[in-house]
């Protein structure tokens, strides 16, 4: 597949009022252009992904170039960069627009075969009027279409226009309107929106899930004990099919709880002989990536761990980094307290170490 993603970022972003650039900031805990660029990415159609911008940056994956004086600039530096590289259609897209779905990548696409230009459009609610030669006059909303991108053409068609250009464009397919070139317009999506002010930043609805774990092993001799993620020096290490590790245990019994999907035991049943002995860290893995696949992202993790010994003052800051390191989520969001039981019963006379967690998580709809 000779496809490839062009994503507009140099932009001056003059409507938007912040010193950072709007394709710069963050937007649902990512910069604003990453969104586009994991979705090219992730749809598997593109050859080559091209991010063009001012800013000095390195993507794995993704050429940097750099952009122009007007967006029609930036484009054009673009297919100029791709001409001898044997592509065959390009993809056009504002980074101001991190909301498409790559189900709009793939209809685009399924269009191309029998068009050179495809452009993405949507209908207005507002009653729209025109001004012509001084003079307001009614438009049929109906025929009013507001054209959006990702835009996908043929690469050598675009090119030829692009080059012989002079005039001030906002978009492509104005190109080959200016050409009396044929565009298929297609149903865009009205979630696509383009970050044009701030207020726009907050369109997008967030819901918020808790979730809660507990976990408790029994102290044995002979096995190393792992707290976290962390080996900690020890007199006994925790009893389990696995390493035991309670923390972890916890963290993956609240997240599973977070995101509705049952339970530790149901994910990995201790009858199956392919966990014996997994490390915990490895349990959580799947988890994660699920988290972040699901465009959820963790709010905080606060965990209880109950046990007259080891002392939890001692290893917190190890035990942290650890987490950190394994969500992937920075330290800051994540509290670890320590609880004695006052040497009483099976944990007071460390036999046993149990923990609780609870956590949340937000996703974007
Ligand atoms: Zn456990």
């Amino acid at each position: 597949m000779n496809n490839c993603f062009i994503l507009l970022a140099a932009g001056k972003g003059k409507r938007f009022n912040s010193k950072e650039k709007k394709q710069f900031i963050n937007y649902k805990y990512k910069p604003l252009f990453m969104h586009s660029i994991e979705k090219a990415k992730k749809s598997k159609f593109f050859k080559k992904i091209i991010l063009v911008t001012n800013k000095k940056i390195k993507i794995a994956g993704v050429n940097v170039i750099k952009g122009g004086k007007e967006r029609a600039d930036s484009s054009l530096k673009a297919l100029q960069y791709l001409k001898n590289k044997n592509i065959r259609n390009v993809f056009i897209h504002d980074a101001a627009r991190p909301n498409f779905t790559i189900k709009l990548l793939k209809k685009l696409n399924k269009y191309l075969n029998n068009n050179k230009a495809v452009v993405p459009y949507i209908n207005t609610n507002n009653s729209t009027k025109y001004v012509f030669k001084n003079k307001i006059v009614n438009l049929k909303r109906e025929r009013v279409f507001l054209t959006q991108t990702p835009q996908c053409f043929d690469f050598k068609t675009l090119y030829n226009l692009s080059k012989k250009n002079k005039n001030a464009v906002t978009d492509e397919s104005a190109l080959f309107l200016d050409n009396n070139k044929k565009v298929k317009f297609i149903k865009g999506e009205e979630s696509n929106i383009k970050i044009t002010k701030k207020i726009d930043i907050n369109k997008s609805k967030i819901k918020t899930f808790y979730g809660i774990g507990f976990d408790i092993h029994k102290l044995v001799k002979n096995k190393n004990l792992y707290l976290g993620g962390v080996k900690i020096p020890f007199h006994s290490g925790l009893e389990g099919h696995s390493d035991g590790d309670v923390i972890l245990h916890c963290i993956i019994d609240a997240l599973l709880g977070a995101l509705r999907k049952k339970d530790i035991g149901s994910l990995y049943p201790d009858n199956k002989n392919k966990f014996k002995n997994i490390r915990s860290s490895k349990m959580l893995k799947p988890i994660i990536f699920d988290i972040k696949n699901n465009n959820c992202y963790i709010n905080n993790i606060d965990i209880n761990l109950i046990c007259e010994r080891p002392k939890v003052s001692k290893y917190r800051n190890k035990i942290i980094n650890s987490l950190s390191r394994l969500i992937n989520i920075n330290k800051n969001i994540i509290n670890l307290k320590g609880k004695t039981v006052e040497k009483l019963g099976l944990i007071g006379k460390e036999s046993a170490i149990a923990c609780e967690t609870i956590v949340s998580i937000s996703k974007y709809e």
